[in-house]
């Protein structure tokens, strides 16, 4: 048995609303070290996991944004921010039990832990097995450039393993190592296109915002899903580049998704979660779908 059960808060009962229990990172920060998690779910149902549910800055003590996805066969990391390695050790999560990664945009707080995940996967979990990455135009390139900014030399060394690197383009279904990844492009200045991404794995859609402001685009990805993870950075206050809490409850009726979770909360939200009406993830919630 893996680590999933016993780590974290589950949110698997749709009933359970309102399922945050505060702006604090207790299950984050009370976690154990975790039995390494070293074979897919096998029960038929999709695993979801938040290892981060912070903004860029770490607000709230939670990590950046980072989701882990289990579907019984294929388990991938939906973005990977600097973060992210450290939140995969916390739930026991390996990096050569990763099948790929889709990244939303090339910003640092959903990219940036790519770089500490392959060298990990190189020389501490030593994976064999190739690892697919996906994400926007540009993605090889700002991940070699990251490489070489934080351990030069370090892009170009030869592993046991191989990295693809797929590049998919606005509103082309991609094939991703089985996984039926459908990228929307969003409002959001990363340096290259930024993309909600919708997911289909299992049976199951998972969409997911990225970062971005409102856009109808949202309602593209969402429709449908079986679950939407969207951005929620301020409660109230208006930033060009992202959504705050009051502009998604002003245009939650057009989202056809069954469920939403917010995540990626900054200082301001969090302190407003009292008054918050939809789902909230934390660093270590589980839902299952
Ligand atoms: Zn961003
Ligand atoms: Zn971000």
């Amino acid at each position: 048995m893996n680590a999933i059960n016993s780590m974290g808060p589950i949110a698997g009962d749709r009933s359970s609303n309102g399922a945050h229990s505060g702006s604090g990172n207790a299950d984050c920060a009370g976690g154990s070290v975790a039995v390494p998690d070293s074979a897919p779910s096998a029960d038929g149902k999709v695993r979801l996991r938040f290892l981060g549910s912070g903004d860029n800055f770490g607000s709230g003590g939670r990590f950046q944004a980072c989701i882990h996805v289990d579907t019984g066969t294929t388990r991938f990391l939906m973005d990977c921010g600097a973060s992210s390695l450290i939140a995969m050790k916390r739930a026991g999560i390996s990096s050569a039990a990763i099948d790929a990664i889709l990244i939303s945009h090339l910003h640092g707080d959903h990219f940036g832990g790519i770089p500490f995940f392959i060298l990990d996967a190189q020389l501490i979990s030593r994976r064999e097995t190739p690892l697919v990455i996906a994400g926007p135009p540009g993605l090889e390139q700002r991940i070699r450039e990251a490489m070489e900014i934080f351990y030069p030399g370090s892009s170009g060394v030869e592993r046991k393993f191989a990295v693809q690197h797929v590049e998919m383009n606005e509103g082309e279904t991609t094939d991703v190592g089985g996984l039926i990844v459908h990228p929307v492009r969003v409002i959001h200045g990363s340096g290259s296109p930024p993309y909600a991404l919708r997911v289909e794995c299992a049976g199951k859609i998972i969409a997911y915002s990225g970062d971005t402001e409102w856009t109808e685009s949202l309602r593209t990805v969402a429709d449908g899903a079986d679950l939407f993870i969207c951005e929620s950075y301020f409660f109230e206050k208006q930033m060009k580049n992202h959504i705050n809490y009051r502009t998604l409850m002003v245009h939650r009726a057009e989202l056809g998704c069954k469920r939403l979770i917010i995540t990626h909360m900054g200082e301001e939200m969090l302190s407003r979660l009292g008054e918050v009406e939809l789902e909230v993830a934390e660093d270590g919630m589980e839902v299952i779908l």
